[in-house]
């Protein structure tokens, strides 16, 4: 998906989403928890005001557990709700379960005193492009199986999609625009292919990457493409991986693009390993 953010784009998303706002009980916010902050939209407090929130760190299988865990924390100690989630393994459902029961327990408890019993806990899903909200709402859906398949009028009309328990998700997910703040925020969206990569031509954005990958996580090239990094310069490494995938072209010269394209698309794809490219500490 190719979205160009323009300032009149921002105002229609923020004005369409707070319309929306009075029909959920709860946000679920999609993070990559690879960059939870870069990954964040700019204005979200501004948006949701004092909507209950669940902050949802996707895709921590990508990330690194100690990322992960620390992310946790600093989020906790920000009394901000949040959890780790593999969309795209159904991993960390039950706990969103759970703490959208949590987050809604004052609401539902009024309603039930009113009389209102079983009530459905609403919610809407919303986050930048690519986090992961399609293959979210799959991943909750596909609980409820064949019932929600059988009866796609119902849900079209009414715009929910019945998941586990009493959660229903409103249909759409609202796509936020990602932070234009500095090079470094637009290079974590570049790598994890939140935005497409315009920010720089391919072979800069993969030799960053390299970069970023050996500082942090100094085995991981090595395990996976059998170079020794140590004492290196980027591009000296670039060139051994490229070597040893074989990206060149005839006379032997070294494939730049190949290699680049292949070293983004394992890293996107966790082959490469688990990495955080953010930590709360960097913030
Ligand atoms: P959307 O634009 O926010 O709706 O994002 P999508 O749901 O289309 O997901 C974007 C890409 O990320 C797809 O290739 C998904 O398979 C992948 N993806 C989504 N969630 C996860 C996750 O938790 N872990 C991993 N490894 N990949 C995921």
């Amino acid at each position: 998906m190719n979205i160009n953010w323009y300032p009149g784009h921002m105002k229609k998303t923020k004005e369409s989403i707070q319309r929306n706002l009075h029909l959920v009980d709860i946000v679920f916010e999609l993070l990559d928890a690879r960059i939870p902050y870069s990954s964040q939209n700019p204005i979200i407090d501004e948006i949701l005001g004092d909507k209950p929130r669940i902050i949802i760190l996707n895709k921590s299988d990508l990330a690194s557990e100690r990322g992960n865990s620390l992310w946790q924390k600093y989020f906790d100690m920000q009394n901000k709700s949040s959890v780790l989630i593999d969309a795209l393994n159904n991993k960390g459902i039950d706990k969103l379960m759970e703490l959208s029961y949590l987050v809604t327990e004052e609401k539902r408890d009024a309603y039930e005193k009113r009389g209102v019993i079983n009530r459905p806990i609403r919610a809407m899903i919303l986050g930048i492009p690519n986090v992961g909200k399609s293959t979210l709402i799959n991943s909750l859906s596909r609980r409820k199986g064949t019932k929600t398949g059988n009866r796609p009028g119902i849900t079209k009309t009414n715009q929910w999609i019945k998941t586990r328990g009493k959660l229903e998700l409103l249909d759409t997910p609202g796509i936020l625009w990602p932070k234009f703040e500095d090079m470094e925020v637009g290079l974590n969206l570049a790598f994890t292919g939140a935005i497409k990569d315009e920010i720089l031509d391919i072979e800069s954005l993969a030799l960053k990457l390299i970069e970023r990958i050996t500082m942090n996580f100094p085995n991981l090239l090595n395990n996976r493409y059998n170079v020794d990094t140590e004492g290196k310069m980027y591009l000296d490494i670039m060139e051994e991986i490229a070597v040893k995938r074989g990206c060149l072209i005839k006379g032997g010269e070294i494939d730049y693009t190949k290699v680049s394209n292949i070293i983004l698309d394992e890293f996107r794809k966790g082959i490469i390993g688990r990495v955080s490219l953010e930590l709360p500490v960097d913030r």
